[in-house]
């Protein structure tokens, strides 16, 4: 199995290491004919207006929207996630682009200045054991879920921070800045 990492912009390196780690092959997907080399793709945390131009600029949006609704596994992590989510509130300047493949509502940078960055453990449906420490980091929130859609993992007030849809993934926070690869190896499961 090759992995692809979008590395246009954000954590792409951080998301490779793991993958690394656990003995995976990994590409980095800037072209359209990198994609088509990667058997699933991450879309990393960073700042999804500029991924979302740059995405327009190498000509990516339609081939991933393309395969992912074919048969491509995709997760997207905290700016990844909001360029999954098929609706996004707040800060999205007209003519932003995004992916729009998932049923999920993204509320950009939803926890304001003095929570900018935290740290919380989750428990996450389809994750044994303890429970996963995520980091936050400028993070959206899953305001909504809808069709076929599920939150897998909430913070102790019951606001989302993952869902799955199929064999989309999308997580508010950054697992590839933890040692603890579960999150990694779940996707890879899907
Ligand atoms: N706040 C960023 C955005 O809106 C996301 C932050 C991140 O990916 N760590 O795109």
């Amino acid at each position: 199995m090759n992995v692809g990492v979008l590395a246009l912009q954000g954590a792409f390196r951080e998301h490779e290491q793991i993958l690394r780690r656990l003995g995976q092959q990994v590409t980095q997907v800037r072209l359209p004919e990198h994609l088509e080399q990667v058997d699933r793709l991450i879309i990393p945390g960073g700042e999804s207006t500029t991924i979302g131009k740059l995405l327009v600029a190498y000509k990516l949006v339609e081939p991933i929207r393309e395969r992912a609704r074919r048969e491509m596994p995709v997760w997207g992590t905290c700016a990844g996630m909001i360029l999954l989510a098929g609706q996004i509130i707040e800060g999205r300047p007209e003519g932003q682009p995004a992916l729009a493949l998932m049923d999920i509502v993204a509320q950009r940078n939803a926890f304001g200045r003095q929570l900018d960055s935290f740290e919380a453990d989750l428990q996450i449906a389809g994750i044994a054991g303890e429970p996963f420490r995520a980091v936050f980091i400028r993070a959206p929130l899953i305001t909504s879920v809808g069709g076929d859609a599920e939150a897998v993992a909430t913070l102790d007030d019951g606001r989302i921070v993952a869902a799955r849809q199929g064999r989309l993934l999308a997580t508010a926070f950054h697992p590839e800045l933890t040692d603890d690869t579960r999150m990694h190896e779940l996707f890879l499961e899907m």
